[in-house]
């Protein structure tokens, strides 16, 4: 009885294995097929300035709509990705788009704002990453200084030289490197000596607790100091309500972005916003 329990048990292991591994597969033939027929696109959110509340930029999302599973979260299909092995051709399809929607964008407003892509650690320590990014900033036109890379902090637990390196060619280029989802990545703090860096990005954990709890107070109090003592900006992630604007802004925050400004925005309708910004003012 035991010995066919053992017996069952496995098949029923073997099964699900089974299933798991046909729906991975089943996935990555979807996301393949997906990135050929631009079945992926970008989402964009804008980013506050809070000393002019002017727009300072914005941050490209992406966003995958599947006929058979429906919207299907970055949050899920990009690890999946980065799993797979995909996940530098998704990079290198979001750059340039991002790239090219950008340079239209700053041609048809002449403003002078960054957009920021997410950057996976995988494509970025691809070898030719430095390469094919200069590629697609003179294939575009884009300038380097309207180019931000947001980089997780959790990407930096393994400080290598090499990374090191990847880094500064990426600010020779004149692009600039923010740190996404500060303070969840526990890492010592010691490669913000390291690291040639720009910006830190708050995460929205930090954000979403601070009416009520006081320690995150003092954590994103801290965060802004702290990067302001290097020279780096700061932006808040997440910011939903009001009251989280005031307490980012009484403490000199440098940006924020979140729902209570925009939830990201397909191009046409982010494209609208801009028009009537910079266009129907005048
Ligand atoms: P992230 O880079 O930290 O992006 C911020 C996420 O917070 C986005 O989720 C955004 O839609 C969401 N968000 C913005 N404001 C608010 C707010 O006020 N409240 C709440 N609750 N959420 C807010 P999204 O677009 O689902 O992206 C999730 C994550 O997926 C991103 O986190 C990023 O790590 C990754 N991701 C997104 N697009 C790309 C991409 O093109 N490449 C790579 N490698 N990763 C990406
Ligand atoms: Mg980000
Ligand atoms: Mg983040
Ligand atoms: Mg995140």
């Amino acid at each position: 009885e035991a010995k066919k329990n053992r017996a069952s048990n496995y098949i029923q292991y073997e099964n699900t294995m089974n299933s798991t591994h046909n729906q991975f597969l089943l996935l990555e033939t979807k996301l393949r097929h997906a990135i050929k027929q631009d079945e992926i696109q970008l989402y964009y959110q804008p980013k506050i300035d809070l000393k002019t509340n002017q727009l300072n930029g914005m941050e490209a999302l992406i966003r995958w709509y599947d006929k058979d599973y429906g919207f299907i979260s970055p949050a899920k299909f990009i690890p999946f990705a980065e799993e797979c092995g995909l996940i530098s051709s998704i990079g290198e399809w979001t750059l340039k788009r991002a790239c090219k929607q950008m340079k239209k964008w700053l041609d048809e407003y002449g403003f002078d704002i960054r957009i920021s892509v997410n950057i996976s650690p995988i494509h970025l320590k691809e070898r030719n990453f430095v390469h094919n990014l200069r590629s697609v900033l003179q294939d575009t036109g884009l300038p380097a200084k309207n180019l931000e890379l947001e980089i997780t902090e959790m990407s930096l637990m393994h400080q290598t030289e090499e990374l090191i390196e990847t880094f500064n060619q990426i600010k020779a280029l004149g692009v600039l490197i923010a740190i996404d989802d500060f303070g969840t990545g526990y890492s010592s703090l010691s490669y913000l000596k390291q690291f040639p860096i720009d910006v830190l990005k708050i995460d929205q954990s930090f954000i979403h607790g601070l009416k009520t709890g006081l320690s995150n107070v003092a954590m994103v109090t801290a965060i802004i100091k702290l990067a302001h003592a290097l020279s780096m900006q700061v932006v808040a992630e997440g910011v939903e309500t009001e009251d989280e604007l005031y307490i980012i802004r009484e403490n000199l925050c440098d940006f924020a972005q979140g729902y209570y400004f925009s939830k990201p925005l397909p191009t046409d309708e982010f494209s609208a916003k801009l028009h009537e910004l910079y266009v129907s003012r005048i």
